[in-house]
Protein backbone atom coordinates (compact mmCIF):
# COMPACT_ATOMS: atom_id res chain seq x y z
CA UNK A 1 0.00 0.00 0.00
CA UNK A 2 1.26 3.92 -0.67
CA UNK A 3 -0.45 6.65 0.65
CA UNK A 4 -0.68 10.24 -0.85
CA UNK A 5 -0.85 13.32 1.64
CA UNK A 6 -3.06 16.65 0.65
CA UNK A 7 -3.14 19.82 2.67
CA UNK A 8 -5.35 22.06 2.12
CA UNK A 9 -5.43 25.87 3.12
CA UNK A 10 -4.49 29.43 1.55
CA UNK A 11 -2.43 30.07 4.56
CA UNK A 12 -0.48 26.84 3.54
CA UNK A 13 -0.47 27.97 -0.15
CA UNK A 14 0.52 31.35 1.14
CA UNK A 15 3.23 30.03 3.43
CA UNK A 16 1.94 31.65 6.44
CA UNK A 17 1.12 28.37 8.31
CA UNK A 18 3.73 25.22 7.91
CA UNK A 19 2.23 22.63 6.94
CA UNK A 20 2.92 20.46 9.96
CA UNK A 21 0.22 17.90 9.30
CA UNK A 22 1.52 16.29 6.33
CA UNK A 23 5.30 15.43 8.21
CA UNK A 24 3.57 14.33 10.91
CA UNK A 25 1.04 12.08 9.02
CA UNK A 26 4.14 10.75 7.35
CA UNK A 27 5.47 9.77 10.27
CA UNK A 28 2.93 7.81 11.51
CA UNK A 29 2.35 5.93 7.90
CA UNK A 30 5.91 5.50 7.71
CA UNK A 31 6.20 3.90 10.97
CA UNK A 32 3.14 1.52 10.10
CA UNK A 33 5.60 0.65 6.58
CA UNK A 34 3.16 2.52 4.55
CA UNK A 35 5.76 4.60 2.23
CA UNK A 36 4.36 8.09 0.94
CA UNK A 37 4.47 8.91 -2.60
CA UNK A 38 4.06 12.90 -2.05
CA UNK A 39 2.80 15.88 -0.38
CA UNK A 40 0.41 18.06 -2.05
CA UNK A 41 -0.73 21.42 -0.95
CA UNK A 42 -3.55 23.07 -2.71
CA UNK A 43 -5.35 26.51 -1.60
CA UNK A 44 -8.96 26.83 -0.68
CA UNK A 45 -10.27 26.45 -4.55
CA UNK A 46 -13.07 23.48 -5.13
CA UNK A 47 -10.98 22.72 -8.67
CA UNK A 48 -7.44 22.73 -7.50
CA UNK A 49 -8.90 20.39 -4.34
CA UNK A 50 -11.14 18.10 -6.56
CA UNK A 51 -7.83 17.70 -9.15
CA UNK A 52 -5.70 16.70 -6.30
CA UNK A 53 -7.96 14.38 -4.96
CA UNK A 54 -8.52 12.92 -8.42
CA UNK A 55 -4.46 12.91 -9.03
CA UNK A 56 -3.93 10.98 -6.09
CA UNK A 57 -6.99 8.29 -5.69
CA UNK A 58 -5.08 7.09 -9.55
CA UNK A 59 -1.44 7.09 -7.81
CA UNK A 60 -1.66 5.59 -4.10
CA UNK A 61 -4.34 3.22 -2.40
CA UNK A 62 -4.31 5.64 0.27
CA UNK A 63 -5.08 9.55 0.55
CA UNK A 64 -5.31 11.69 3.30
CA UNK A 65 -6.70 15.35 2.99
CA UNK A 66 -6.64 17.72 6.32
CA UNK A 67 -8.51 21.23 6.10
CA UNK A 68 -11.25 22.62 4.68
CA UNK A 69 -14.38 20.91 6.48
CA UNK A 70 -15.14 24.15 8.55
CA UNK A 71 -18.40 25.71 8.35
CA UNK A 72 -17.17 28.87 6.28
CA UNK A 73 -17.55 29.97 2.95
CA UNK A 74 -13.65 29.09 2.19
CA UNK A 75 -13.87 25.07 3.38
CA UNK A 76 -14.46 22.98 0.00
CA UNK A 77 -13.51 20.18 0.99
CA UNK A 78 -16.53 18.15 1.25
CA UNK A 79 -17.65 19.76 -2.34
CA UNK A 80 -14.33 18.83 -3.69
CA UNK A 81 -14.52 15.23 -2.82
CA UNK A 82 -17.86 15.09 -4.09
CA UNK A 83 -16.60 16.07 -7.56
CA UNK A 84 -13.73 13.55 -7.29
CA UNK A 85 -16.12 10.97 -6.63
CA UNK A 86 -18.62 11.86 -8.51
CA UNK A 87 -21.21 11.71 -6.09
CA UNK A 88 -23.57 14.54 -4.78
CA UNK A 89 -23.80 15.93 -1.27
CA UNK A 90 -26.37 14.72 1.21
CA UNK A 91 -27.81 15.87 4.46
CA UNK A 92 -26.79 13.40 6.68
CA UNK A 93 -29.24 12.91 10.30
CA UNK A 94 -26.62 11.68 12.36
CA UNK A 95 -24.25 13.65 11.24
CA UNK A 96 -25.96 16.59 11.83
CA UNK A 97 -26.94 15.51 15.15
CA UNK A 98 -23.52 14.58 16.02
CA UNK A 99 -22.25 17.83 15.00
CA UNK A 100 -25.50 19.42 17.28
CA UNK A 101 -24.55 17.42 20.00
CA UNK A 102 -21.18 18.61 20.13
CA UNK A 103 -22.50 22.33 20.42
CA UNK A 104 -24.54 21.41 23.06
CA UNK A 105 -22.01 19.67 25.24
CA UNK A 106 -19.87 22.33 25.36
CA UNK A 107 -22.79 24.86 25.94
CA UNK A 108 -22.19 27.19 22.80
CA UNK A 109 -25.48 27.77 20.10
CA UNK A 110 -25.05 25.82 17.55
CA UNK A 111 -24.71 28.61 14.14
CA UNK A 112 -26.57 27.75 10.70
CA UNK A 113 -23.66 27.69 8.49
CA UNK A 114 -22.29 24.69 10.79
CA UNK A 115 -25.14 22.62 9.46
CA UNK A 116 -23.20 22.17 5.93
CA UNK A 117 -20.62 20.22 8.14
CA UNK A 118 -23.12 17.28 8.27
CA UNK A 119 -22.80 17.06 4.13
CA UNK A 120 -21.41 13.92 3.26
CA UNK A 121 -21.00 12.56 -0.72
CA UNK A 122 -23.32 9.96 -1.37
CA UNK A 123 -21.77 6.74 -0.40
CA UNK A 124 -19.56 7.70 1.55
CA UNK A 125 -18.85 7.34 5.51
CA UNK A 126 -18.83 10.33 8.13
CA UNK A 127 -16.42 10.01 10.94
CA UNK A 128 -16.99 11.53 14.22
CA UNK A 129 -14.71 14.02 15.96
CA UNK A 130 -14.27 13.82 19.76
CA UNK A 131 -12.44 17.45 19.70
CA UNK A 132 -14.42 19.58 17.64
CA UNK A 133 -17.08 20.51 15.46
CA UNK A 134 -16.21 19.28 12.03
CA UNK A 135 -16.50 15.75 11.25
CA UNK A 136 -14.22 13.49 8.76
CA UNK A 137 -14.84 11.99 5.72
CA UNK A 138 -14.29 8.21 4.35
CA UNK A 139 -14.73 8.22 0.47
CA UNK A 140 -14.09 5.61 -2.32
CA UNK A 141 -12.70 6.46 -5.49
CA UNK A 142 -12.21 3.45 -7.89
CA UNK A 143 -9.77 1.51 -5.87
CA UNK A 144 -8.22 3.91 -3.50
CA UNK A 145 -9.61 5.26 0.19
CA UNK A 146 -9.94 8.58 0.68
CA UNK A 147 -9.64 10.28 4.82
CA UNK A 148 -10.28 13.67 4.87
CA UNK A 149 -10.01 15.11 8.37
CA UNK A 150 -10.09 18.68 9.50
CA UNK A 151 -6.95 21.18 9.63
CA UNK A 152 -7.02 21.53 13.40
CA UNK A 153 -3.70 19.69 14.12
CA UNK A 154 -4.76 18.56 17.07
CA UNK A 155 -8.30 17.18 15.73
CA UNK A 156 -6.61 15.31 12.85
CA UNK A 157 -3.97 13.61 14.71
CA UNK A 158 -6.56 12.29 17.46
CA UNK A 159 -8.84 11.26 14.22
CA UNK A 160 -6.01 9.26 12.57
CA UNK A 161 -5.10 7.53 15.46
CA UNK A 162 -8.72 6.79 16.00
CA UNK A 163 -9.96 5.85 12.85
CA UNK A 164 -7.35 5.06 10.39
CA UNK A 165 -4.14 4.07 12.55
CA UNK A 166 -5.78 0.46 14.14
CA UNK A 167 -6.82 -0.46 10.85
CA UNK A 168 -3.75 0.18 8.85
CA UNK A 169 -1.98 -1.56 11.76
CA UNK A 170 -3.63 -4.73 11.16
CA UNK A 171 -3.25 -4.37 7.68
CA UNK A 172 0.61 -3.82 7.08
CA UNK A 173 2.96 -6.45 7.35
CA UNK A 174 5.44 -4.25 8.16
CA UNK A 175 7.40 -2.44 10.73
CA UNK A 176 9.77 0.57 10.19
CA UNK A 177 11.66 1.93 13.73
CA UNK A 178 13.74 5.33 13.44
CA UNK A 179 16.47 6.33 16.04
CA UNK A 180 17.92 9.99 15.05
CA UNK A 181 21.78 9.95 16.93
CA UNK A 182 22.83 13.33 18.02
CA UNK A 183 26.34 14.47 17.56
CA UNK A 184 28.67 17.51 17.87
CA UNK A 185 32.37 18.48 17.65
CA UNK A 186 32.93 16.85 13.94
CA UNK A 187 32.01 17.33 10.83
CA UNK A 188 29.72 15.55 8.28
CA UNK A 189 31.70 13.90 6.21
CA UNK A 190 34.84 13.36 9.16
CA UNK A 191 31.69 11.50 10.86
CA UNK A 192 30.65 9.60 7.06
CA UNK A 193 34.43 8.18 7.50
CA UNK A 194 33.75 6.66 10.78
CA UNK A 195 30.49 5.11 10.20
CA UNK A 196 31.79 3.93 6.82
CA UNK A 197 29.85 1.05 4.81
CA UNK A 198 27.16 1.50 7.75
CA UNK A 199 25.90 4.26 5.29
CA UNK A 200 25.86 2.35 2.60
CA UNK A 201 22.28 2.65 0.60
CA UNK A 202 19.46 0.74 0.24
CA UNK A 203 21.13 -0.87 3.29
CA UNK A 204 18.46 -2.30 6.34
CA UNK A 205 18.72 -0.84 8.42
CA UNK A 206 19.76 2.36 6.50
CA UNK A 207 21.96 4.97 7.60
CA UNK A 208 22.33 8.55 6.75
CA UNK A 209 23.31 12.17 8.17
CA UNK A 210 21.84 15.58 8.40
CA UNK A 211 23.51 18.92 10.26
CA UNK A 212 21.61 21.78 11.19
CA UNK A 213 23.22 24.41 13.63
CA UNK A 214 26.40 22.15 13.89
CA UNK A 215 25.04 19.31 15.04
CA UNK A 216 25.33 16.33 12.97
CA UNK A 217 22.93 14.25 13.68
CA UNK A 218 22.95 10.34 12.46
CA UNK A 219 19.19 8.36 11.48
CA UNK A 220 18.74 4.87 11.93
CA UNK A 221 15.82 3.62 10.01
CA UNK A 222 15.51 -0.20 10.71
CA UNK A 223 12.66 -2.44 8.59
CA UNK A 224 11.33 -5.59 9.20
CA UNK A 225 7.88 -7.67 9.29
CA UNK A 226 7.76 -7.60 12.66
CA UNK A 227 8.46 -5.59 15.30
CA UNK A 228 11.43 -7.40 17.42
CA UNK A 229 13.16 -7.67 14.28
CA UNK A 230 13.13 -4.33 13.68
CA UNK A 231 14.25 -3.40 17.09
CA UNK A 232 16.67 -6.23 17.06
CA UNK A 233 18.81 -5.19 14.14
CA UNK A 234 17.85 -0.88 15.22
CA UNK A 235 19.28 -1.68 18.30
CA UNK A 236 22.57 -3.59 16.85
CA UNK A 237 23.11 -0.98 14.37
CA UNK A 238 22.92 1.98 16.88
CA UNK A 239 25.70 -0.24 19.17
CA UNK A 240 27.92 -0.45 16.18
CA UNK A 241 27.49 3.57 15.96
CA UNK A 242 28.04 4.05 19.31
CA UNK A 243 31.55 2.24 19.05
CA UNK A 244 32.69 4.03 15.82
CA UNK A 245 31.52 7.90 17.33
CA UNK A 246 31.83 7.65 20.76
CA UNK A 247 31.47 10.66 22.94
CA UNK A 248 30.78 12.62 19.46
CA UNK A 249 27.31 11.54 20.55
CA UNK A 250 25.73 13.53 23.08
CA UNK A 251 22.35 11.51 23.17
CA UNK A 252 19.05 10.61 20.72
CA UNK A 253 15.73 11.94 19.24
CA UNK A 254 14.95 15.26 20.73
CA UNK A 255 18.18 15.82 23.39
CA UNK A 256 20.16 19.04 23.32
CA UNK A 257 23.90 19.40 24.48
CA UNK A 258 22.69 21.03 27.83
CA UNK A 259 20.03 18.04 28.51
CA UNK A 260 23.23 15.98 27.73
CA UNK A 261 25.53 18.15 30.62
CA UNK A 262 22.41 18.51 33.06
CA UNK A 263 22.28 14.72 33.39
CA UNK A 264 26.47 14.17 33.68
CA UNK A 265 26.37 16.88 36.48
CA UNK A 266 23.64 15.51 37.92
CA UNK A 267 25.15 11.40 38.25
CA UNK A 268 28.18 13.35 39.54
CA UNK A 269 26.53 15.60 42.11
CA UNK A 270 28.36 18.30 40.60
CA UNK A 271 27.13 22.02 39.98
CA UNK A 272 27.82 24.93 37.31
CA UNK A 273 27.48 28.64 36.27
CA UNK A 274 28.35 30.59 33.68
CA UNK A 275 29.90 33.82 32.86
CA UNK A 276 29.18 35.03 29.43
CA UNK A 277 29.69 38.31 26.92
CA UNK A 278 29.51 37.39 23.42
CA UNK A 279 26.53 35.00 24.13
CA UNK A 280 24.53 37.36 26.11
CA UNK A 281 23.08 34.85 28.32
CA UNK A 282 22.06 31.88 25.33
CA UNK A 283 24.03 29.23 27.24
CA UNK A 284 22.20 30.01 30.77
CA UNK A 285 18.83 30.53 28.50
CA UNK A 286 19.27 26.38 27.03
CA UNK A 287 20.00 25.53 30.15
CA UNK A 288 17.05 26.25 32.17
CA UNK A 289 15.16 25.33 29.13
CA UNK A 290 15.73 22.01 30.69
CA UNK A 291 12.76 21.64 33.90
CA UNK A 292 15.29 20.38 37.45
CA UNK A 293 17.82 22.28 35.85
CA UNK A 294 18.02 24.16 39.68
CA UNK A 295 19.18 21.03 40.76
CA UNK A 296 22.83 21.54 39.01
CA UNK A 297 23.02 25.07 37.48
CA UNK A 298 24.06 27.92 40.23
CA UNK A 299 23.12 30.73 37.85
CA UNK A 300 24.97 32.99 35.33
CA UNK A 301 26.04 36.00 34.72
CA UNK A 302 26.18 38.50 31.48
CA UNK A 303 29.16 40.46 31.38
CA UNK A 304 28.74 42.11 28.63
CA UNK A 305 31.00 45.62 29.41
CA UNK A 306 34.44 45.81 30.70
CA UNK A 307 33.59 47.58 33.82
CA UNK A 308 30.82 44.85 34.38
CA UNK A 309 33.65 41.92 34.10
CA UNK A 310 35.49 43.27 36.47
CA UNK A 311 32.87 44.83 39.15
CA UNK A 312 30.59 41.33 38.49
CA UNK A 313 33.57 38.62 38.33
CA UNK A 314 37.01 40.30 39.38
CA UNK A 315 38.31 40.09 35.83
CA UNK A 316 41.45 42.28 36.55
CA UNK A 317 41.16 45.99 34.46
CA UNK A 318 45.14 45.38 33.62
CA UNK A 319 44.33 42.15 31.94
CA UNK A 320 41.98 43.45 29.67
CA UNK A 321 43.91 46.38 28.87
CA UNK A 322 46.81 44.17 28.06
CA UNK A 323 45.51 41.22 26.75
CA UNK A 324 41.58 42.99 25.39
CA UNK A 325 38.75 41.43 26.63
CA UNK A 326 38.42 39.09 23.90
CA UNK A 327 41.64 36.88 25.12
CA UNK A 328 42.50 33.86 27.10
CA UNK A 329 43.65 35.21 29.95
CA UNK A 330 39.84 37.18 30.30
CA UNK A 331 38.30 34.18 29.75
CA UNK A 332 39.80 32.72 32.57
CA UNK A 333 39.77 34.95 34.73
CA UNK A 334 35.88 35.11 33.84
CA UNK A 335 35.68 31.41 34.52
CA UNK A 336 37.71 31.85 37.78
CA UNK A 337 35.21 34.41 38.91
CA UNK A 338 31.87 32.67 37.87
CA UNK A 339 33.32 29.77 39.87
CA UNK A 340 34.63 31.21 42.99
CA UNK A 341 30.93 34.13 43.60
CA UNK A 342 28.53 31.34 42.16
CA UNK A 343 30.42 29.02 44.42
CA UNK A 344 30.16 25.83 42.31
CA UNK A 345 32.37 23.10 41.02
CA UNK A 346 32.67 24.25 37.27
CA UNK A 347 32.07 26.97 35.63
CA UNK A 348 31.82 28.03 31.44
CA UNK A 349 33.33 31.44 30.42
CA UNK A 350 32.90 33.07 26.74
CA UNK A 351 33.96 35.81 25.29
CA UNK A 352 34.29 36.49 21.44
CA UNK A 353 33.91 38.63 18.49
CA UNK A 354 29.96 37.64 17.30
CA UNK A 355 30.18 40.89 14.75
CA UNK A 356 29.15 41.85 12.22
CA UNK A 357 31.84 44.58 13.00
CA UNK A 358 34.47 44.93 15.91
CA UNK A 359 36.56 42.24 13.87
CA UNK A 360 40.55 42.95 13.54
CA UNK A 361 43.46 40.90 11.97
CA UNK A 362 44.09 39.18 14.80
CA UNK A 363 40.72 38.78 16.19
CA UNK A 364 38.51 38.18 13.47
CA UNK A 365 34.73 38.50 13.27
CA UNK A 366 33.92 35.12 14.90
CA UNK A 367 36.80 34.42 17.46
CA UNK A 368 35.59 33.22 20.87
CA UNK A 369 37.84 32.26 23.92
CA UNK A 370 36.06 29.59 25.92
CA UNK A 371 37.07 28.95 29.73
CA UNK A 372 35.95 25.89 31.52
CA UNK A 373 37.08 25.53 35.38
CA UNK A 374 36.49 22.50 37.10
CA UNK A 375 37.86 21.01 40.33
CA UNK A 376 41.32 20.19 40.37
CA UNK A 377 42.22 16.80 41.74
CA UNK A 378 42.15 17.57 45.29
CA UNK A 379 43.90 20.83 44.81
CA UNK A 380 42.72 24.47 43.11
CA UNK A 381 40.37 24.45 40.29
CA UNK A 382 41.87 23.36 36.73
CA UNK A 383 41.01 26.36 34.25
CA UNK A 384 41.47 25.23 30.28
CA UNK A 385 40.95 27.59 27.39
CA UNK A 386 40.61 27.26 23.87
CA UNK A 387 40.10 29.65 20.87
CA UNK A 388 37.90 28.88 18.52
CA UNK A 389 36.99 30.86 15.05
CA UNK A 390 33.74 30.30 14.52
CA UNK A 391 32.27 30.53 10.66
CA UNK A 392 28.85 32.19 9.74
CA UNK A 393 26.98 35.16 11.12
CA UNK A 394 25.96 36.80 14.09
CA UNK A 395 23.48 34.55 15.21
CA UNK A 396 25.46 31.07 13.96
CA UNK A 397 28.55 32.58 16.19
CA UNK A 398 26.96 33.26 18.84
CA UNK A 399 24.64 29.84 19.12
CA UNK A 400 28.16 27.47 18.21
CA UNK A 401 30.11 29.09 20.49
CA UNK A 402 27.20 28.40 23.33
CA UNK A 403 26.95 24.95 21.63
CA UNK A 404 30.81 24.56 21.64
CA UNK A 405 31.61 25.52 25.40
CA UNK A 406 28.70 23.10 26.80
CA UNK A 407 30.22 20.29 24.69
CA UNK A 408 33.76 21.44 26.37
CA UNK A 409 32.19 20.72 29.68
CA UNK A 410 30.16 17.41 28.61
CA UNK A 411 33.76 16.01 27.61
CA UNK A 412 35.52 16.81 30.25
CA UNK A 413 32.89 15.48 32.58
CA UNK A 414 32.89 12.40 30.76
CA UNK A 415 36.95 12.11 30.89
CA UNK A 416 36.52 12.32 34.26
CA UNK A 417 36.81 15.45 35.11
CA UNK A 418 35.94 15.96 38.62
CA UNK A 419 34.95 12.49 39.43
P1 LIG B 1 -9.38 24.12 8.52
O1 LIG B 1 -9.76 22.76 8.97
O2 LIG B 1 -8.99 24.20 7.10
O3 LIG B 1 -10.43 25.14 8.91
O4 LIG B 1 -8.07 24.51 9.32
C1 LIG B 1 -8.14 24.97 10.64
C2 LIG B 1 -6.79 25.45 11.13
O5 LIG B 1 -5.92 24.34 11.20
C3 LIG B 1 -6.10 26.45 10.19
O6 LIG B 1 -6.40 27.75 10.50
C4 LIG B 1 -4.65 26.17 10.44
O7 LIG B 1 -4.19 26.97 11.52
C5 LIG B 1 -4.60 24.73 10.86
N1 LIG B 1 -4.13 23.91 9.75
C6 LIG B 1 -4.83 23.59 8.63
N2 LIG B 1 -4.09 22.80 7.84
C7 LIG B 1 -2.91 22.62 8.46
C8 LIG B 1 -1.73 21.88 8.13
N3 LIG B 1 -1.64 21.15 7.01
N4 LIG B 1 -0.69 21.93 9.00
C9 LIG B 1 -0.79 22.65 10.14
N5 LIG B 1 -1.89 23.34 10.50
C10 LIG B 1 -2.93 23.35 9.68
MG1 LIG C 1 -8.92 26.10 6.07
Amino acid sequence: MHAFIIGIGDELTLGQTVDTNSSWLSEQLMALGIPVLAHLVVPDDRAATAAAIRQAAAAAELTIVTGGLGPTQDDLTRDALADAAGAPLEERPDALAAVAAWFKHHQRTMSASNRVQALCPRGSDWLDNDCGTAPGLRVRIGQATVYAFPGVPREMKSMFLRHLAPTLAAQSGRVILTRTIRTFGEGESQLGERLGELMRRGGNPVVGTTVSLGVVSVRVRSEASTLAEAEAALQATVAEIQTRLGELIYGADDDTLARAVGRLLKERGMTLATAESCTGGGVAAQITDIPGASAWFRGGWVVYSNALKTSALGVPTELIAKDGSVSESVARAMAAGALARGGADCALALTGIAGPDGGTVDKPVGTVWIALAMPGAGGPPVITAQRVLFPGDRAAVRDRAGKTALNMLRQALLRGGGA
